[in-house]
């Protein structure tokens, strides 16, 4: 769930020895998105395969719900166990670099140094920089350069990120949700169908417009998941029910 950071832009100074991914990438309004979007195709699916194979509706409801609570649940049972391990990862890494800070000093700061070199400066201006860096925070700058995290991202804690997820996924489950209790029985098929298209385009513009990226293509790859799931949904439905 989690993209490398951006090189260059907002991160001063990128991985240089290990690329490893950036731990707490502060764009995750995206993926508060993408929950979203996975809500409203779960649920749209389950309902409308419902529907079709003609259960009550108080049925459709309740496993519409079912789908809501456990998807929501789910989904941030994971986020939290992947935030939690990458917070674990960040510690331990914070603790093995102040380690070394406290028992090689000089050796980190010619790996610094070493660092500066390699990313296009001259040896004296490197020394300076690694040397200056050092004096004002020796940890954020060797974590920094060496591993592109920064101890600021102890401040994300899991379980906010986990429940703002699963909300997510449970404010894109009552679109179809809220469908198929207003719809007329006759026309469940379709009203679900349309809120679900409806919730996709609302989710595709604001996750294309965050992330910079075509509306169109996001939309596109949004509807074509969707409706391949509500149409599989039907046919279980029509074949089972
Ligand atoms: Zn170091």
């Amino acid at each position: 769930m989690l993209r490398p950071g951006p090189i260059g832009k907002g991160n001063p100074t990128p991985a240089l020895k290990s690329p490893r991914r950036r731990i707490f990438d502060r764009e995750l309004f995206p993926e508060l998105v993408t929950a979203t979007n996975d809500g409203i195709i779960a649920t749209a699916a389950i309902v409308e395969g419902l529907t079709a194979s003609a259960v009550s509706g108080n049925i459709i409801v309740l496993a519409g719900l079912a789908t809501l609570a456990a998807g929501g649940l789910s989904l941030g049972g994971v986020i939290y166990a992947e935030y939690a391990a990458e917070r674990d990862d960040l510690r331990s890494t914070l603790d093995q670099e102040r380690r070394l800070l406290a028992s090689l000093p000089d050796a980190e700061l010619e790996e610094l140094k070493g660092l500066y070199v390699a990313r296009g400066l001259t040896a004296e201006l490197a020394a300076q920089v690694a040397a200056q860096l050092t004096a004002r925070d020796a940890l954020s700058a060797h974590v920094e350069a060496e591993y592109g995290i920064s101890t600021d991202d102890l401040s994300v804690h899991p379980l906010p990120v986990a429940v703002a997820s699963g909300m997510a996924f449970a404010v894109g489950a009552l679109v179809p949700l809220l469908a198929v209790w207003f719809a007329p029985t006759a026309w469940r098929v379709p009203v679900i169908f349309a809120a679900a298209i409806a919730g996709l385009c609302v989710t595709s513009v604001v996750r294309a417009r965050v992330g910079r990226s075509s509306v169109l293509r996001t939309f596109g790859r949004a509807v074509t998941v969707g409706v391949s799931a509500m149409l599989i949904g039907l046919v279980l439905g029509r074949l089972v029910g």
